[in-house]
């Protein structure tokens, strides 16, 4: 049985105190005005960190944008206030979406807040157990599907064109729009960059930083990288069963595909691909070497660099996409164990000095 509250007088959707909220704070650049119905949990401004011991090993100045300090731990925060805010000033009264875990979780955050209902397709099995928690949490209807993320996006939009529910995964352009947003931050700090480092999934995130970079009249080296197990874009086909430990872009026919490869070929980038194995090493790097925790699919940005390396770039800006708390199994799988003691000053001290 639920509580109920009294009820009183609304009250507006500003986001409360500390910075504003992406869609505020980038108005002039975003395709809303002032008085819509900005949905907002104060997404974006999120920290850039030095990352020394990389740094070192690249041999270039190397940046992580904490995409994982957003509300919900994702970028999806980014583009989700702007599709949930469209989508409330359009009159929808349902979000949906397919998701590898973290569309999800942020879709059901951002609906709940507007008052919408959420529902979630994701992958039967493959999703990480942070995700799927904030997702029941947040009140959404989740749907295990029998098939992979590529089948779900199919049916979602199959059910979109009969149904009056906004579709809010990255071929929604407001998406686009709002997850623009991290490449002005990064302009807006660092001046200026020579290549940016990215995991590759669906590909909406990279067609977004390069729409950003554009429209703020930068055009850094674009390096997208993507796991060896599902690699579409570096195989230059779709890939009928991904299989790869960073769930998140566990993606065989990326929706935005073409936007992506003109992002690369005209910024003088590449597409890679990296192994799960050394998208773990870096995962682990990351965390006990930079003091950064991400989740796997992040850590490619990272994994990518140190694999095929920087280039001529001097200064270079890794997105880390998602935390790490995120995916708690496969960290605990990664990480070593726990020391087991009595509890006795002597044994206490073998334990921590031994
Ligand atoms: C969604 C996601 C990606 C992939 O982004 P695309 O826009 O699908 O390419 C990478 N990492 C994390 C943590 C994600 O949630």
């Amino acid at each position: 049985m639920s509580t109920t509250y009294p009820s009183g007088p609304p009250c507006a959707q500003r986001g409360g105190h500390g910075h504003p909220g992406l869609i505020h704070r980038f108005l002039d650049r975003l395709p809303f005005e002032a008085d819509d119905p900005i949905v907002t949990l104060q997404e974006g401004s999120t920290p850039l960190v030095l990352a020394e011991r990389v740094s070192e090993i690249v041999g270039a100045e190397v940046y992580l944008k904490i995409e994982g300090a957003n509300p919900t731990g994702s970028f999806k925060d980014r583009g989700m206030c702007c599709a949930v805010t469209q989508a409330k000033k359009e009159g929808a009264k349902a979000v949906i979406c397919a998701s590898t875990g973290n569309t999800a979780a942020s879709a059901a955050a951002y609906a709940s807040r507007a008052g919408l209902k959420p529902a979630v397709i994701v992958p039967e099995g493959k999703i990480a157990t942070g995700k799927l928690a904030q997702a029941l949490m947040h009140g959404a209807r989740v749907i295990a599907l029998r098939g992979n993320f590529d089948v779900a996006l199919q049916l979602v939009r199959e059910l979109v064109a009969e149904h009056p529910i906004a579709l809010v995964n990255s071929v929604n352009p407001y998406r686009i729009e709002g997850q623009k947003t991290a490449a002005f931050e990064l302009v807006e700090e660092l001046g200026s960059l020579d290549a940016l480092c990215i995991p590759v999934g669906n590909a909406g995130n990279i067609t977004a930083y390069w729409k950003g970079f554009q429209e703020a009249g930068h055009s850094p080296m674009m390096f997208g990288f993507q796991a060896a197990g599902a690699a579409p874009l570096v195989n230059g086909a779709p890939v009928e069963k991904p299989e790869t430990v960073a769930s998140a872009i566990r993606i065989g026919n990326p929706a935005r595909w073409e936007e992506a490869m003109t992002a690369m070929t005209t910024s003088n980038g590449r597409i890679a691909a990296v192994t799960d194995e050394q998208i773990l090493d870096a995962y682990r790097f990351l965390a006990a070497n930079e003091g950064v925790f991400c989740e796997p699919a992040s850590a490619a940005s990272v994994a990518g660099l140190m694999v095929h390396g920087a280039g001529d770039a001097g200064r270079v800006a890794c997105v880390l996409t998602g935390h790490g708390l995120k995916d708690p199994q496969t960290a605990l799988e990664q990480a070593g164990g726990v020391v087991p003691c009595e509890p006795e000053l002597a044994a206490v001290e073998s334990a921590v000095l031994g």
